[in-house]
């Protein structure tokens, strides 16, 4: 394997957080933090600030900075992250395309990767089946085809993962208990880089967690779902698999999931109406919860 996928040397727990800097923290994101960086403090370890930056269409200039100001000003710190520095950086996702490319090979080496040419539209007139959590399901077009044809397509191609026929991940969470997933009824081979080149957050954040020596991963109810794909990802690499605990999400005035659009909710508009740091935590840890919708 590549020296590029082997896991930082780490001793003791290392948690994370790990927002993508489209927007401004709301709430919700502020209360994932907040419990990620409790759970590892508890536990002694190392805590890490990872910026989620895949996807630059969507990256909203200065939302990192001001993210970070927002998280200090909470009272929460970090031992490891793009303004900290630490042995597993670099701690911004855009800067880690080689890390991603090399996984990239090491799969397809294995034969656990395809060129796919399927495009939304081609998938919704295939009527592609909708898993357990009503996302479609990918029906394996491409699958068999010529790779070496595929991958000339005029459109590019993305990159799947190619799923074993038995394909079952059970992981035990730590707050939602017990999981069982068989991912070829979830989601099928399920995309690792987009055809825009882009590469998708299942690869991604799958292979951070791994490689920067993560042992707890505590994030939002939403990502459930991605979970037993990061799981099968690390366990085709031989990478190690974090615990996971995956926590509720904040409701908001309409008991639905808090969104980054949603500006009231914002820690800055909380802190320009002149609230404290403390209020702020204290309105965030009795906030309504929602169950979440799937996906
Ligand atoms: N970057 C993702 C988000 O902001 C979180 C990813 C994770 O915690 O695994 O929703």
């Amino acid at each position: 394997m590549s020296a590029d996928l082997r896991p930082v040397k780490r001793t003791g727990p290392v948690g994370r957080y790990a927002p993508s800097p489209t927007g401004d923290l709301h709430l919700g994101n502020l209360r994932t933090a907040l419990r990620a960086w409790e759970d590892c403090r508890r536990r002694g370890g190392t805590f890490i600030l990872r910026i989620e930056d895949l996807d630059p269409p969507r990256t909203v200039p200065g939302a990192e900075a001001r993210m970070i100001e927002d998280l200090r000003w909470l009272g929460l710190d970090w031992d490891e992250g793009p303004d900290a520095g630490g042995p597993a950086g670099p701690y911004r996702q855009s800067e880690r395309g080689a890390i991603y490319q090399a996984a990239l090979d090491e799969l397809t080496r294995r034969g656990l990767t395809y060129p796919c040419v399927c495009s939304r539209r081609d998938l919704r007139e295939a009527s592609a089946p909708h898993g357990e959590a009503g996302e479609p399901v990918y029906p394996g077009v491409c699958r068999s085809a010529d790779p070496e044809r595929l991958a000339r397509h005029p459109g590019g191609a993305a990159v799947r993962f190619r799923l074993p026929d038995d394909a079952v991940i059970e992981f035990e969470d730590a707050a939602a208990g017990p999981q069982r997933f068989d991912l070829n009824r979830l989601c099928g081979d399920f995309v690792i880089r987009r055809r825009d080149g882009l590469w998708a957050y299942q690869l991604a954040c799958a292979i951070d967690d791994a490689l920067m020596g993560v042992t707890h991963v505590v994030r939002g109810a939403d990502l459930l779902t991605s979970t037993p794909r990061q799981i099968a990802v690390l366990r085709a690499l031989g990478l190690p698999v974090p615990s996971y605990c995956h926590i509720p999400l904040v409701a908001d005035e309409a008991g639905r999931r808090m969104c980054k659009r949603d500006g009231s909710c914002s820690i800055r508009a909380l802190r320009a109406a002149g609230q404290s740091a403390d209020e702020v935590r204290r309105i965030i840890m009795q906030a309504r919860l929602v169950d979440v919708e799937n996906g």
